[in-house]
């Protein structure tokens, strides 16, 4: 993977629930939203079926101005049994969660993209920073 032209996110053990400190965690929200405007999708429980609860899940973990800018950018994703339904498989993605099922894996790994898995561990006080990082690591495409 040589760029990054999609992020997805997980909510609950990336975003929410996890040792990472606030401020981690909305300094690698606010460098998605500013350099990564329009290829942001939601990839969590809490948005699925054609329904987006994500203000909801959100709101309380994360600053009010941040939820609702939040929910206005960040594109819902519409899947039902497994993530991958509704990832772009074509795209450069990097797929922020913290659990990946074997079913997944394997659609993963039958197109080529497991690399485009980043395992985020709930328990690691450093991971939305690692997470930062690592999104640091790819120049965004100069048009
Ligand atoms: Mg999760």
């Amino acid at each position: 993977m040589q760029k990054v032209d999609r992020i997805y996110f997980d909510i609950d053990g990336v975003l929410k629930g996890t040792a990472s400190p606030q401020e981690d965690i909305v300094a690698l929200l606010r460098y998605c939203l500013d350099n990564y405007a329009g290829c942001i999708y939601w990839l969590t429980t809490h948005c699925r079926g054609g329904e987006n609860h994500t203000d909801f899940a959100l709101r309380g973990e994360l600053p009010d101005d941040l939820v609702d800018e939040l929910y206005s950018k960040v594109l819902p994703t519409n899947w039902e049994a497994m993530k991958t339904e509704a990832i772009d498989m074509d795209s450069d993605f990097v797929w922020f969660d913290d659990t990946l099922f074997e079913s997944e894996k394997m659609i993963l790994e039958q197109n080529y993209v497991l690399d485009g898995f980043f395992k985020m561990n709930p328990k690691d006080p450093d991971m939305a920073k690692k997470a930062l990082d690592f999104l640091k690591g790819f120049r965004r495409e100069t048009l």
